[in-house]
């Protein structure tokens, strides 16, 4: 190992030029490695799937759940695209595109086309594949202006040529794998340059001589490093005597060209056409003009790239009015809606990692963000009728629970929710319902416009305002109570806020239609502020209710999770001989006879709406078994319908409401008992009890000020003995 590569290994960089070899060492790679010929869109494809997918186990608790749904839909977290928030659904449809490109299908003839409103993620998209090209090898013909694959040389044999070649590698079996003809089929034709390397002997005087056949022993190949800095990823912006767009193909070829201001063209000057133009061939032949030698023949250079548009839907429209054969470059392009985040957990991400770049920063309520993206995700999901709009998001969030009918009367057009009314009927969704609403929540769509979450409060607007709480936050009047302490925005102070910043929006000058429906209806039905605290608020501060109703709960009882599994195993034990009609039964493992607990199995129940499809008692109790057994054998687009996840008491929605309802009402005679009295009358069990409670708490995140002003606020409410609904 010389110095310098000795060097480069302890410092870890890895030298651009891997190897250098003969046509015949390629060779006899291709036959081990086919994927070394690969396009561009399979590279990408390949270079995503070894970076693997996101563990959902070492994830945190709060975004388990939508990872899960994700699963059950057959949705992979992919690695490489999990900093762009809530991308996955848009990232699945962008990889089986790049699936079918990879195959040789149409779309290896189309580039992609991202469209989306500002801050939906385009860039995001974009800029992770190209992060994840970069380092990837490639192997290239020495010396070709477009760094074309050895493959292409193979095209300029003949067919017995050919043939013979892929009896010696082996490679002429469908059966037994890739063959050479299937790899030479999304292959290019050799540029001039190649060409000409491979097939002239000498040229004395003018005086050319050329080879009887290709003399492809004469070519060097180099394994190569695709970098932003050398070629394989390139980023096109058309400026005044910038790079033109014909050599930024040229120069991102084996890889990706990014496009992010596609639609922002030029008008032509006279006899000029425009750039943009050369995206035809580009995508249509997989090729671009030899500007190298005009003049002689110049003919083209076969390009091998994923191009990537980037364009929000009015340019886009703009720039399709604006040509005389607009079909032209649709028939071209892939596209693809960009909507926002339409997961609450994953909005709440982007939020906190904004609010963690801040230099100087209050402390949040641990709701705060969730409330907020609370909202920001249900403005931009379609009303659905019977569904409330916060169950929607929740179910959008792969949270399982039993999701009550509603009797709404909606009226909204841009997707939102028309006026609320509480439900009169405590009818249920059904598992099979849901499903078939997550299903459609994910099929195809018709026209890409009419994709859900295309539209409501985009991210900008809403980490303008996050930005502009956090500076509010810092410039107000510490607490005095603890002086000390960061100025803290409580899960009421960003209700208010967010209320504050939407009355404000709705003056603002130039709102569209749709923009000033949405905002009605938010400030309507969502930002209802309270008159007293027997008065209904509403949907925002309702969810908050119940969020800040189970962090109570579970802070003072720390063994809830254990108690419920017991109670789901007990009630799934006894519901079973109940359901075939015995009184007594065999404990398993044991010789002991032990009577069915009708009176546990009531406790339960007694929270518990009985479901339409379960007339009695008894056929419910009976169903629990073929409920789970259900689930092993059908998966579902629910988290609670993946058979590979563990049965636990969650699994069921309605029999986990039941043990929820069963337990709160008794850790909530435990809760009034504690919090009715002050700190220092307490006895000694409370006293510790309050304490664990404080600090269970303060792990979930919460300070001195936030967590007063929240046990304040649920104290007024008497929230833990409040039925849920
Ligand atoms: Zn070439
Ligand atoms: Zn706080």
């Amino acid at each position: 190992m010389s110095d310098m590569n000795r060097l480069l290994k302890h410092m870890q960089l890895k030298p651009i030029v891997a190897d250098s070899l003969d046509f015949a060492e390629f060779l006899s790679r291709l036959k081990e490695q086919p994927e070394i010929a690969d396009t561009a869109p399979a590279l990408i494809l390949r270079a995503v799937r070894n970076r693997g997918v996101v563990d959902i186990e070492k994830e945190p608790a709060d975004r388990r759940g939508y990872l899960e749904l994700l699963q059950a839909m057959r949705i992979p977290a992919w690695k490489a695209f999990d900093h762009v928030r809530g991308s996955q659904r848009t990232v699945h449809r962008i990889m089986s595109a790049l699936a079918s490109a990879a195959n040789g299908g149409y779309e290896l003839r189309k580039a992609l086309l991202l469209i989306g409103g500002p801050g939906c993620g385009k860039s995001y998209l974009a800029n992770a594949i190209k992060a994840t090209l970069e380092g990837e090898l490639v192997y290239v013909v020495d010396g070709c202006p477009i760094h074309e694959n050895p493959i292409n040389l193979l095209k300029l044999l003949s067919a017995e040529q050919l043939e013979a070649l892929a009896i010696e590698l082996g490679m002429n079996d469908p059966e037994k794998g890739v063959t050479l003809n299937q790899l030479l089929k999304v292959a290019g034709e050799p540029c001039k340059h190649c060409w000409k390397k491979v097939m002239i002997e000498s040229n004395e005087g003018g005086v050319v001589k050329y080879h009887e056949s290709p003399n492809l022993g004469s070519v060097k190949i180099t394994e190569m490093r695709l970098t932003s800095r050398n070629f394989g990823i390139t980023t096109w912006v058309q400026t005044e005597g910038g790079c033109s767009l014909v050599e930024t193909l040229k120069q991102g070829s084996r890889g990706v060209v990014d496009l992010p201001e596609m639609c922002a063209v030029q008008k032509p000057g006279d006899g000029e056409t425009l750039q943009i133009d050369a995206l035809i061939n580009a995508t249509e032949d997989r090729t671009v003009p030899d500007l190298t030698s005009c003049g002689d023949n110049a003919g083209t250079l076969p390009l091998n790239a994923l191009i990537i548009g980037q364009s929000n839907q009015g340019s886009w429209d703009a720039f399709l009015n604006g040509q005389k054969d607009p079909k032209k470059f649709t028939r071209r392009m892939n596209i693809h809606s960009v909507p926002y985040i339409t997961a609450r957990v994953e909005e709440e991400l982007v939020y906190r990692e904004f609010v963690a770049g801040l230099i100087k920063k209050p402390h949040f309520d641990p709701n705060a963000f969730g409330l907020a993206a609370t909202l920001a995700v249900g403005s931009r999901l379609t009303a659905v009728t019977g569904l409330s709009p916060i169950a929607k998001v929740r179910l959008y969030n792969g949270e399982t629970f039993v999701v009550r009918k509603e009797s709404t009367s909606s009226s909204g057009s841009y997707g939102g929710y028309g006026t609320y009314s509480t439900p009169s009927t405590p009818a249920q969704w059904t598992e099979k319902e849901l499903s078939e609403l997550m299903k459609a929540s994910n099929a195809e769509v018709k026209d890409e416009k009419t994709r859900e979450g295309m539209f409501g409060l985009d991210l900008p607007f809403m980490l303008a305002f996050v930005g502009s709480l956090a500076d509010q936050a810092m410039r107000g009047p510490k607490h005095p109570a603890f002086p000390g302490a960061d100025p803290c925005v409580t899960a009421i102070g960003m209700i208010d806020a967010l209320r504050a910043r939407l009355e404000a929006f709705k003056d603002t000058n130039g709102l569209t239609d749709q923009d000033k429906k949405l905002v009605e209806t938010l400030l309507s039905t969502w930002m209802k502020k309270p008159k007293d605290t027997s008065d209904t608020p509403g949907l925002l501060e309702k969810e908050y209710r119940r969020l800040l109703k189970q962090q109570i709960l579970d802070a003072f009882s720390p063994d809830y999770e254990r108690r419920a599994q017991d109670m789901f195993k007990k009630y799934q034990l006894h519901a079973r001989h109940y359901g075939n009609g015995l009184t007594k039964f065999r404990l398993p493992g044991t010789a002991k006879d032990i009577d069915v607990d009708t009176g546990f199995l009531d406790l339960v129940d007694k929270g518990r709406s009985l479901r339409e499809q379960s007339p009695t008692v008894r056929e419910y109790r009976g169903s629990i078994d073929a409920q789970i057994n259900n689930l092993t054998f059908s998966q579902g687009t629910l988290p609670s319908e993946d058979a590979d996840k563990e049965i636990d008491w969650t699994t069921l929605p309605e029999l986990k409401q039941a043990i929820e309802d069963y337990l709160n009402a008794d850790i909530a005679k435990k809760v009034e008992r504690i919090l009715a009295k002050k700190y220092d009358l307490l006895d000694e069990e409370d006293k510790e009890a309050f304490d664990a409670a404080f600090a269970s708490f303060k792990e979930h995140g919460y300070c001195e000020i936030c967590f007063e002003r929240a046990l304040e606020y649920a104290k007024e409410l008497k929230l833990w003995a409040k039925a849920q609904d």
